[in-house]
């Protein structure tokens, strides 16, 4: 069946990778840095998870929010794992991955841009869009890959 997210490796928006995850950037930036977290394997559910799995999750967060902290001086992180859209389409067919985004008590400017999380202490907004230009996305997953390390 059509897995968009099977295919999300060969997109150019991959930030980082360990065995058993892809991070890559969102379109979304309305929160700087927003980022997906996708498994590798075409796994429907948080509970089919294996402990190798959950323990690689574990490290990447870990990487990603100080790299965020360090990058743009994120202030603390929303990460979900929703998987609605999947359940739109008969039969469903998701597959795991979690929405990054970073939630900033200040503005903050990269590459002439400014960043405003007008939505700080409370719930992000899901119908906040901002699309960037691809040479802008493309400094910001340099920025992240600068702190994201090895
Ligand atoms: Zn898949």
């Amino acid at each position: 069946m059509e897995c968009v997210l099977c295919r999300i490796g060969n997109e150019n928006a991959v930030i980082t990778e360990t065995k058993h995850w892809i991070v890559s950037l969102s379109h979304d930036q309305s929160y700087l840095g927003r980022c997906l977290i996708v498994a590798k394997r075409h796994v429907g559910s948080l509970s089919e998870l294996k402990k190798c799995e959950w323990e690689d999750f574990g490290e990447v967060v870990k990487r990603l929010e100080l790299a965020l902290t360090k990058a743009f001086n994120a202030t603390l992180f929303n990460i979900n794992c929703m998987m609605n859209d999947a359940y739109l389409k008969h039969p469903p067919n998701p597959h795991v991955h979690w929405h990054l985004r970073p939630r900033y008590s200040h503005t903050v400017v990269f590459e002439g841009r400014t960043f405003f999380d007008k939505e700080f202490g409370h719930r992000f907004n899901p119908e906040k869009t901002r699309k960037v230009r691809d040479n802008l996305r493309d400094d910001i997953i340099a920025r992240m890959i600068t702190y994201l390390g090895t």
